[in-house]
């Protein structure tokens, strides 16, 4: 039995028929174990084709061990990592990056948006440079952003310029990056490795898979010994296939850019209709497949006794994630309450001011 469908989460998606067909085929008959089979041989090879370029590529089960290894090959455990004050990283990976890297410390840079700037890293990584402090050595991002911002290439080649210049290495925490990818229309190399990116860590579980996320390096330099790593943190997956297969029909069929396509236009489609709605406010632009809501406590409490889920961890408003499988009757559905409550909040308060 399956309840309504809900948009507080893109995880409370199922599995997209492109994945699911590819474990389906992965699973007649045997293969050899520990990525050594035909079926991670290709997804490693789509990655090489949808990059353009001869990167290393790896699967590890989820986004916070993809992250966390990914930045601890990046440092040694008296460096530290630049991120922004919102970052997965930083807010919702329990310490898992300072974790796996024995250490190393998170430098926490205040945004206004979650989207780093070339200024902030400056003045985290040129604050101190003495034997006391933590050494920079990384910069990571999130892209799209926490909240559904897109970094432009541009702005990714600016900062990847003063990483360079600094001495730092780039990472990209790309839990949504297909998202991002729909939304700039642009090749995935233009906006890692030409624009700067050293690793990707790129999300299939939001994408449409049940589980799996893809660590991207693209110099191999970095590469060096990444298998232990994640051998060693456990997540080194003895029928790898199952792990890669998904990412075959992912990336071959190129479900994984009209998933998000369509997930982004979702939340256009919801972002679109609360516009004109008075006390219903967009927090955040909306770049990608998220929407955050700001409303009176009537309308949020109105939402919820019509059903609705959703976080509010955030500000206090409302999050909407919509994933490959968001149905825009529910889309519509979902507008139409929110019009509804916020219809009956303005009216109260006309009677209010009335009185
Ligand atoms: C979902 C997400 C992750 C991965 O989370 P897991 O639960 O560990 O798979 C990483 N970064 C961001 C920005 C995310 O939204």
């Amino acid at each position: 039995m399956t309840d309504a469908q809900q948009f507080a989460s893109d995880n409370y998606a199922g599995i997209c028929p492109e994945a699911w067909q590819a474990m389906d085929r992965a699973n007649r008959g045997s293969a050899s174990a520990y990525g050594d089979d035909d079926w991670t041989q290709r997804a490693s090879d789509a990655f090489r084709d949808l990059f353009e370029t001869e990167c290393e590529v790896f699967f590890a089960f989820n986004g916070t061990a993809a992250n966390s290894l990914a930045l601890a090959s990046l440092c040694q455990s008296y460096h530290s990592v630049i991120c922004s004050a919102q970052a997965h990283v930083e807010t919702d990976e329990c310490g898992a990056p300072e974790f796996f890297s024995n250490g190393s410390k998170l430098l926490v840079a205040p945004t206004e948006s979650g989207k780093l700037d070339p200024q902030a890293i400056r003045k985290l990584a040129t604050g101190r440079a003495d034997i006391h402090f933590p050494k920079p050595r990384v910069v990571t991002i999130t892209q799209p952003t926490e909240t559904g911002q897109v970094y432009t290439v541009a702005e990714v080649q600016a900062l990847s310029a003063v990483c360079r210049e600094l001495g730092l290495r780039l990472h990209m925490d790309g839990a949504r990056f297909a998202h991002a990818c729909a939304t700039l229309g642009c090749r995935p190399a233009d906006i890692t490795w030409r624009a700067g990116v050293d690793v990707l860590c790129f999300g299939g579980t939001k994408n449409g898979m049940a589980v799996g996320e893809a660590v991207l390096f693209f110099d191999p330099a970095l590469a060096q010994d990444f298998d232990y790593r994640c051998k060693q943190a456990g997540q080194l997956a003895s029928k790898m296939r199952f792990l890669s297969a998904p990412w075959v029909g992912l990336l071959e069929s190129g479900a994984w850019l009209s998933n998000a396509e369509h997930g982004n236009a979702c939340a256009d489609r919801l972002a679109a209709a609360v516009a004109d709605l008075p006390g219903v406010d967009l927090m955040f632009p909306v770049e990608a497949n998220a929407v955050f809501l700001t409303a009176p406590d009537t309308v949020l409490d109105g939402l919820r006794a019509r059903g609705w889920r959703f976080y509010t961890f955030i500000g206090g408003g409302a999050r909407f994630m919509f994933a490959w499988d968001a149905d825009p009757a529910r889309v519509d559905a979902l507008i139409a309450d929110l019009r509804a409550v916020a219809g009956d909040a303005g009216a109260d308060a006309f009677a209010c001011a009335a009185a």
